[in-house]
């Protein structure tokens, strides 16, 4: 047997959810429990695991956790604060107290469970609490020779920034190099737009409608998307002001009570902003956002929009007037909802993008920032993983696995693997207009690189159409003075760059230039720079 191995109980492919038992030398570690069948963890009298760890509160992590607490009362499991404190959302129908049999952990912070082996939790982006795990073994000493080695969980991850969660603090672990890297691959290979784009979109589609008189339905799973769908909706400009109500569905008013409990756990900004006024419930401020109990359909007035547990039946909604109502549902290619409850066929449907896991782009990313030996794909449909598997980025470098549920992945650890130097990696930036302002913001590790020094010497950028694309780059000081073409490297050369440099210009103080008519107005400055306002220290 491998000193380190995967039995993937469960690797969320369809509904199946996700359940992966990793074994480190003597020990065993449960990541997550999202099975609703859970005869192969039971089989045998003693528990499946020493340890459970639980990325996060979605059901298709966690719903199995209960049932497996229930069976091993002794059977410690561990998440971080706030998914603890979200988790009873998944068994609200069951009445027993369900005590905190989930204890808290604190990020960033290795905690030693057993001798040798611990864990530390970081934010992983995709819902508030949600965590990737880092598992460190060390053998101990006096044994026959083994090196220490460790696991990367992500859990379901996403490096953009939500409304109500931050992105995945990629920064924090670039060059981790943990021997597994066990990632989520939702969304396969595919390209998706900026986060800020994905918004806009479905706000102007649902503007259209809301302006057609239409209603809008809106499917959704009860805790995550629709929290963020909410302040999508309290929040922007297309919306905010306008008279209409929000109806929320009994389960989701229930995950949206539980984010108030977990405030402190959330984005200052929100924080900020809950200071203001309610997060969620709101009667003074339009548009009002309401509870709608089971039932209670036929007071609804059109139009408005109606948020509502995605497997409920959404006839009840739309029956009286289909006509009336358009549904939007999610684009969520891993997830098979709706297969027992029909969607209702005669209102108009149509899907759009607000994703809460990494796309491919991101997760390539991901991967090569962290530099494991191993990469193992699980979440997602079998053919969207089986195309990042293909990527010749990640197989040229990495043992490549996509395991099937039930099965069991070795992962031999190499003592001396040698990594050919990853691909260039793109970074996203936001960008944030004001006016006629345009702020770009741009993620340390550009800044961090020694090219930046140079891109940033003059701090100023041309910026040019090539097509569709926008192409920026740095202008270094020689060739800002380029506007009149060569013309201006004549004049360069013809004067001596010595004589008619920066330095011994009147307008250069403190290392600046203070010469209002100047491109370099303000710039720190180097005393060999030049500028076609060059104006002597002495008049000659
Ligand atoms: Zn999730
Ligand atoms: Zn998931």
């Amino acid at each position: 047997m491998s000193e380190l191995e995967c039995v993937a109980y469960g690797v969320g492919h369809a509904d199946e959810g996700v359940c992966l038992l990793l074994r480190l030398g003597p020990y065993r570690v449960l990541l997550d429990c999202g099975l609703t069948d859970l005869s192969s963890l039971l089989a045998d009298p003693s528990p499946p695991a020493d340890l459970v760890l639980c990325s996060h509160a979605h059901a298709d992590h966690a719903q199995g956790l209960l049932a497996l607490h229930q069976a091993f009362p002794a059977l410690p499991i561990y998440a971080s604060d706030a998914t603890t404190q979200l988790l009873p959302l998944n068994w609200a129908e069951t009445s027993s107290s369900h005590a905190a049999f989930c204890q808290a952990l604190p990020w960033r912070t290795p905690v030693e469970f057993f001798d040798g082996l611990s864990a530390a939790l970081y934010p992983a982006g995709h819902l508030p609490g949600a965590a990737a795990i880092l598992l460190s073994y060390t053998p101990p000493s006096g044994g026959p020779p083994q090196r220490p080695y460790s696991v990367f969980y992500t859990g379901d991850f996403f490096l953009s920034n939500s409304r109500l969660v931050e992105g995945l603090p990629l920064e924090e672990l670039r060059g981790l190099s943990p021997d597994v890297l066990i990632v989520d691959g939702s969304y396969g290979t595919s390209r998706h737009p900026h986060r800020r784009q994905q918004e806009n979109q479905l706000a102007e589609r649902i503007q259209r409608s809301l302006a057609q008189k239409t209603s809008i339905l809106l499917p959704t799973a009860p805790l995550g998307l629709a929290q963020e769908l909410l302040m999508l909706l309290r929040s922007h400009h297309h919306f905010t002001g306008r008279d209409f109500t929000i109806w929320v569905d009994e389960s989701i008013a229930a995950a949206c009570d539980a984010y108030l409990n977990i405030l402190s756990h959330l984005p200052t900004s929100v924080q900020n902003f809950a200071r203001h006024q309610p997060l969620f419930w709101d009667e003074r401020v339009r548009p009002r956002v309401r509870r709608l109990r089971s039932g209670q359909s036929h007071i609804l007035s059109s139009p408005c929009i109606v948020l509502a547990e995605e497997t409920v039946d959404l006839e009840q909604y739309t029956h009286s007037d289909p006509d009336a109502w358009m549904i939007l549902k999610p684009q969520e290619p891993h997830r098979v909802v709706h297969e027992q409850v029909p969607y209702p066929h005669s209102s108009a449907t149509e899907t759009y993008l607000l994703a809460q896991h990494g796309d491919g782009p991101g997760t390539t990313q991901l991967i090569h920032n962290l530099r494991p030996q191993h990469v193992v794909f699980v979440h997602g449909s079998p053919t969207y993983l089986s195309d990042l598997t293909g990527l010749d980025e990640l197989h040229n470098r990495y043992h490549l696995h996509s395991p099937a549920p039930g099965s069991t992945v070795e992962l031999p650890i190499g003592e001396t693997f040698v990594q050919p130097a990853a691909p260039e990696v793109s970074y996203e930036g936001e960008l944030t207009e004001f006016n006629e302002i345009v702020t770009i913001t741009l993620p340390n590790a550009i800044a961090a690189d020694p090219r930046w020094q140079a891109l940033a010497d003059t701090g100023l950028i041309e910026a040019r159409w090539q097509g569709d694309e926008l192409v920026l780059r740095g202008l270094p000081q020689r060739e800002l003075l380029r506007p009149g073409g060569d013309r201006l490297l004549d004049w360069m050369d013809a004067n001596s760059p010595l004589r008619n440099c920066c330095g011994n210009c009147r307008h250069y103080r403190g290392q600046r230039c203070w010469n209002m008519s100047s491109p370099l107005f303000e710039f720190k400055v180097t005393p060999d720079g030049f500028c076609p306002v060059f104006e002597p220290n002495q008049p000659e």
